[in-house]
């Protein structure tokens, strides 16, 4: 995921004018774009497009607008629609309709306004999908929060799980309505993942040198965690 791929895929889609402008405000990083259109009703979390051969992904909800369903569209829709947990699902029903796309999201954070989805993960997983995704159970932040493990680019979509916020590692503890150690538990899990990049719902993404790096940040984070909880 060095520099050069971000150029390459920009000027890719700057081949066509057309594309380029519609391509805005999408980030482009090699095949994992930034929606933009932030929601309210998804406490204005980030949206995420990934493309891939076996059909596309949009990670949580973005705000539903023509624009965004028809950016979205040129890069050849979304089969799916992957929802990390309750709180960012905002206009999932209008996006489904429009990009015909399977939601995925876990039974135990189904409520009324999502009982329509297509598949409901059940149990503790991990749950595969194609050889490159892994759904990852990480509850705590909600009681059934999963983070999508995108395992060729080494990228782990967090949700509102685990993100960076002045330039620390946090878990939103203020933000927790489910529990503050089942979620530190879910993220000592992560040691075991070999991932470089954090792209969360809110704060900041996180990029590592290698799941080396990534591991002595998370090992240095639950320190902090215990040290606190001893005092
Ligand atoms: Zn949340």
């Amino acid at each position: 995921m060095e520099v050069q791929h971000l150029n390459y895929i920009l000027s890719y889609f700057s081949v066509s004018s057309n594309l380029s402008k519609t391509c805005n405000p999408l980030t482009c990083y090699q095949g994992v774009f930034h929606c933009g259109y932030h929601s309210e009703a998804s406490y204005g979390a980030t949206s995420y497009l990934i493309m891939h051969p076996q059909g596309n992904i949009l990670v949580d909800s973005p705000r539903y607008t023509k624009q965004l369903a028809h950016n979205i569209e040129m890069l050849g829709g979304a089969r799916y629609m992957f929802l990390t947990h309750r709180d960012d699902v905002a206009d999932h029903e209008k996006w489904s309709k429009r990009l015909s796309c399977d939601r995925i999201i876990h039974s135990k954070e189904v409520d009324e306004n999502t009982a329509d989805a297509e598949m409901k993960l059940e149990g503790l997983g991990p749950w595969s999908l194609s050889n490159d995704f892994e759904f990852i159970h990480t509850p705590g932040h909600s009681e059934a929060s999963v983070c999508l493990f995108y395992k060729p680019l080494k990228i782990l979509f967090t949700g509102d799980h685990l993100c960076e916020h002045e330039n620390e590692l946090s878990i939103m503890e203020m933000y927790n309505y489910f529990s503050v150690p089942v979620q530190l538990n879910s993220v000592r899990k992560l040691l075991y993942l070999d991932f470089e990049w954090i792209l969360p719902g809110h704060g900041r993404r996180v990029q590592y040198k290698d799941n080396q790096e990534k591991n002595s940040a998370l090992e240095a984070f639950l320190a902090t965690k215990e040290q606190l909880k001893v005092n």
